[in-house]
């Protein structure tokens, strides 16, 4: 049975304006065939198992021609998969989507079109240019700008375009934009009528050059803007002097790359956004079931016998009890045991359980929750530590030398990911980066695996920003220049760090 394509568009840049449609269907797809510019927090939304095809530029500059990629939509959806065909802003606005919507018509193939935020009238809100306005204006004209308007075959009107007092967008037109600008004036419009070009709209990288009709292809040249991005002509780009609000924010415009694991990164990532910053996610870790689950099992066998349970991550609380389920044993098992956790964060994700914390040390260091359990543990009593196998091992022999009967269980084991390097090894070549992030000694480690010792030398344009000082000890023994330490050792700490140093 031949399945379903979805056309979708997921906006212009920014995922957030993604539809929920958008969302959903993308997430259902067995297939994603996608175009450039379609970042990874857009396919992110896939399914872990979904078939990722590539169908944009490489940089040799060679694309999947079109009758390519319909013919990609036609197989797969005959061989029974639901695709989601992803593109940028709207997939009927100079998208293509309605050649691809053919070819499957053509083939008897159900489809959907699911309509997106387009880059014509999107990109200029964020420089703050709506797009119509009643003092102004009272027609919108979407042009494409790949036509050079000096060719023959040209089929845009531009005596008309001259005349009309609408606003005027071009989509694709950097590179003709001297021959455009030109050719209207000659037409008729006025040298003066205000312009714009936005590259990169609605992303951290925005960037807006203003001018008027006469010098905005010079002004464009001079700033070396290139691809994606877009020409407004008409007097609402005025509007911009008072309606610009995009970015803003006191990491407006900065790039901060976060390495913590996909799983913990959102809280970090979604403080970046809101203070008007670019979240890079390059998680470095991955978490993975502990290779001796026999051990656990025997553990959670047994639970009655411990007096505490120490947790010492937020990780090690989602896998214990994951696995708990998955062994079909019962929370009730836990019953009279006191709960430790370490960090606000373990204490809150007990708390999701229905678990109230006994004892959460004021300090992150293992030397204070050593002296804390140990002001509560009798010598003898059994206490069972929960922690990633990396751990450091001097919490369990601290307590074992006090005489308490410490079971220490591997939790979870932390693995290096090195799935997303390509992104973020693009950016570091280039110097485009402005922070990276470390929120432990692991991610520091990680990241100086997946990018390789030789490469660390590309991190000079960029600030490395510690959580605390034993991470900022690991990183300097790399060779890392570490730039700041958060004052207070957690993830709003470390965003006050970074806005501290971003106001210097
Ligand atoms: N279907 C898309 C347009 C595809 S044509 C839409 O509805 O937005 C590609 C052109 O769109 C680019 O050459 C550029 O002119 C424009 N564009 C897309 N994303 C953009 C962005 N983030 N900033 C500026 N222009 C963008």
């Amino acid at each position: 049975m031949p399945r379903k394509v979805y056309i979708i568009g997921v906006g212009p840049g920014d995922y957030k304006l993604m539809t929920l449609k958008a969302v959903e269907c993308i997430a259902k797809a067995d297939v994603i065939v996608y175009d450039r510019l379609i970042g990874g927090k857009i396919l992110s939304f896939a399914r872990k198992d979904a078939e990722l095809v590539y169908v944009g530029k490489l940089p040799d500059c060679h694309a999947v021609p079109q009758e390519g990629i319909n013919a990609i939509l036609v197989e797969k959806a005959l061989s029974g998969k639901t695709v989601a065909r992803v593109k940028g802003g709207d997939p009927f606005v100079f998208g293509r989507g309605g050649e691809e919507a053919e070819s499957l018509y053509e083939k008897g193939i159900e489809f959907e079109i699911v309509p997106g935020v387009t880059s014509s009238v999107a990109v200029p809100a964020y420089a703050g240019i709506p797009v119509t306005h009643r003092d102004f204006c009272s027609s919108l004209h979407i042009i494409t700008g790949h036509e050079r308007p000096d060719k023959e075959e040209s089929l845009i009107d531009y005596e008309n375009l001259a005349k009309l007092n609408g606003t005027l967008v071009f989509l694709m037109g950097v590179k003709n934009l001297p021959v455009i600008s030109s050719r209207l004036i000659r037409c008729g419009k006025g040298g003066q009528t205000p312009a714009a070009v936005i590259e990169k709209g609605t992303t951290g990288q925005q960037r807006v050059v203003t001018g008027i009709l006469s010098n905005i292809a010079d002004k464009s040249k001079e700033a070396g803007v290139k691809s994606p991005a877009i020409t407004v002509v008409g007097d609402v780009v005025s509007l911009r002097e008072k309606l610009a609000w995009f970015p803003r924010g006191p990491l407006a415009g900065k790039r901060v790359v976060v390495t913590r694991s996909r799983e913990q990164a959102s809280r970090l990532v979604e403080r970046i956004e809101e203070l008007g910053g670019e979240a890079i996610e390059f998680p470095t870790i991955k978490v993975e079931k502990p290779s001796d689950l026999a051990h656990f099992e025997r553990v959670l066998n047994n639970l009655g016998q411990y007096k505490w349970v120490a947790f010492t991550s937020v990780n090690g609380v989602k896998q214990f009890f994951e696995i708990m389920k998955e062994k079909r044993i019962d929370i009730r098992g836990l019953w009279g045991a006191k709960l430790c956790a370490v960090g606000k964060a373990t204490e809150e994700e007990l708390g999701n359980l229905g678990l109230t914390v006994d004892y959460t040390p004021d300090k992150f260091t293992t030397k204070e929750l050593l002296k804390g359990l140990l002001e509560r543990v009798k010598p003898g009593e059994k206490v069972l530590l929960a922690r990633a196998d990396i751990a450091n091992v001097e919490l369990s022999q601290g307590l074992k030398a006090a005489g308490v009967d410490v079971e220490d269980l591997i939790a979870y084991r932390t693995v290096v990911d090195t799935a997303d390097k390509d992104d973020v090894m693009e950016l570091l070549d280039e110097s485009r980066l402005d922070f990276i992030t470390f929120t432990s000694s692991s991610t520091v480690s990680n990241f100086v695996s997946i990018v390789g010792k030789e490469n660390l030398h590309k991190l000079t344009g960029a600030k490395s920003v510690c959580i605390g000082p034993v991470t900022a000890k690991t990183a300097a023994e790399f060779g890392i220049n570490v730039t700041a330490v958060a004052d207070i050792h957690t993830i709003d700490g470390l965003v006050d760090k970074l806005v501290s140093i971003s106001e210097e």
